[in-house]
């Protein structure tokens, strides 16, 4: 007998089928002489269409209400998943983020776990219940409903299994693993039957929304294996842990992030400590910078670039046109941009992963604007437009297509 975590997102819960499908993987589970505790989101699009009810009625609402709002989402899915397994005859308790014991700091909309109190999770697991926690959600030291961003049921359920200790903690969703790309946009993408934390926090990160970032940040400082699989076909998905056994790939993933801005200064002074200015304010102000590059001075100025995501490109600007150093100067912001990233441990020792994907991108005549690189990814700032087919050239650079 084993303690099991299940997590299963929006597509897996869209409808009333859906819901009665993760009932018996559920329930089979549970047959086998398991303990279980299951994790849910909001079914489908639900999230998303509660934010654009709230943007009729107020764009500018607080954030507190808006956790307030979107936290419903998840509600409805654990009520309807343990109705789902009473009529499939099994003994099931469904509970919301608090009666689960998530505390969470007081960021609404992207608040961390500080702590799962699993009392009242072990409690009903002793009463031989199926326990069905909602995703999502925490409370505050205020007691008010705090929700954990996009993508956050997956960090709920490696909480879960963190604090209890759990045997397994599987993420089902719509596909069957995580794949050297996204496999419903780029044709050969290949599922890996293994990936390393660190692998697979870089891609989570530069936009495979396949896992959220912070989940695997959790696993890995807790070292809780995961398994991602598909909730619509049974079969073998992917283990995400510490080293994996399998040859290393030199490049394990391709991926794209539109959610970036690029912010030029044109003609700062060249004189020392400017970028601590520029950047100590935007730091002050919780803006995240990404990729930074500054030209090599010309006379008495220089140019600025960097990244942040688009929801902060606005807001940069417009510290920045109000710093001194940069009063009067050219602050543009170009929305239209994207990143796109190669993810491998094994390409720190190869040093021409880097000259393969700035070829792949020459045969696909896109332009680099500007580049990042660490030990085990490499990231390219292009245009927006030409997005999807760099990441098909670059895939297809590394990973070649098997038909
Ligand atoms: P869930 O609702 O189960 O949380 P998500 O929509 O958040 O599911 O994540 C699953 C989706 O992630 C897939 O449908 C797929 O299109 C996308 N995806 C992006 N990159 C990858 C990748 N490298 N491997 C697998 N899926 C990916
Ligand atoms: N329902 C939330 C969202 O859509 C959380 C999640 O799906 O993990 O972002
Ligand atoms: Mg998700």
């Amino acid at each position: 007998m084993a303690l099991i975590v299940q997590k299963f997102g929006g597509s897996s819960v869209a409808n009333a089928e859906r819901v009665m499908n993760v009932a018996r993987i559920v329930t089979d589970t549970y047959k086998e002489g398991n303990d279980v505790v299951v994790v849910v989101s909001a079914q489908g699009d639900t999230t998303d269409d509660l934010i654009d009810k709230a943007k009729e009625i107020n764009p500018t609402a607080s954030k507190r209400e808006m956790d307030m709002l979107l936290a419903s989402g998840e509600q409805i899915s654990i009520a309807l998943l343990a109705m789902a397994i009473e009529k499939l005859g099994y003994p099931v308790c469904s509970l919301l983020g608090w009666q689960a014991g998530f505390s969470t700091n007081s960021v609404y909309g992207s608040a961390r776990i500080k702590k799962v109190n699993a009392e009242r999770i072990k409690l009903e697991i002793g009463k031989k219940n199926i326990v069905i926690v909602a995703g999502f959600q925490g409370l505050n030291k205020y007691d008010d409903i705090t929700t954990l961003g996009r993508g956050g049921s997956d960090t709920s359920a490696v909480a879960i299994a963190a604090s209890m200790h759990a045997d397994r903690c599987q993420i089902f969703t719509d596909v069957e693993g995580v794949y050297t790309a996204d496999p419903r946009k780029v044709k050969g993408a290949q599922k890996l039957n293994e990936i390393t934390y660190d692998e697979m926090l870089e891609l989570a990160t530069l936009g495979a929304q396949v896992l959220n970032n912070r989940s695997v940040e959790m696993a890995k400082k807790y070292n809780v294996t995961l398994e991602v699989l598909s909730s619509l076909v049974r079969a073998p998905g992917t283990i995400v842990k510490e080293v994996t056994t399998m040859e290393k790939m030199l490049v394990r993933g391709v991926t794209k992030d539109t959610d970036v801005a690029r912010i030029s200064i044109i003609g700062v002074p060249n004189v020392p400590g400017i970028a601590y200015k520029i950047f100590g304010k935007l730091a002050a102000k919780n803006i995240n910078v990404d990729i930074i590059l500054q030209s090599v001075g010309r006379g008495d100025t220089k140019d600025i670039t960097f990244t942040v995501a688009k929801a902060h490109g606005e807001e940069a600007v417009e510290i920045l046109k109000n710093l001194d150093l940069v009063a009067g100067l050219d602050v543009v912001c170009d929305t239209e941009v994207a990143k796109v990233s190669v993810v491998g441990a094994g390409m720190e020792t190869h040093p021409a992963v880097a000259s393969t994907m700035f070829e792949a991108l020459f045969e696909a005549d896109i332009n680099i604007q500007m580049i990042a690189t660490s030990e085990i990814k490499i990231s390219v700032l292009i245009d927006a437009k030409d997005a999807d087919k760099a990441v098909e050239y670059v895939h297809n650079a590394f990973i070649p297509v098997i038909s």
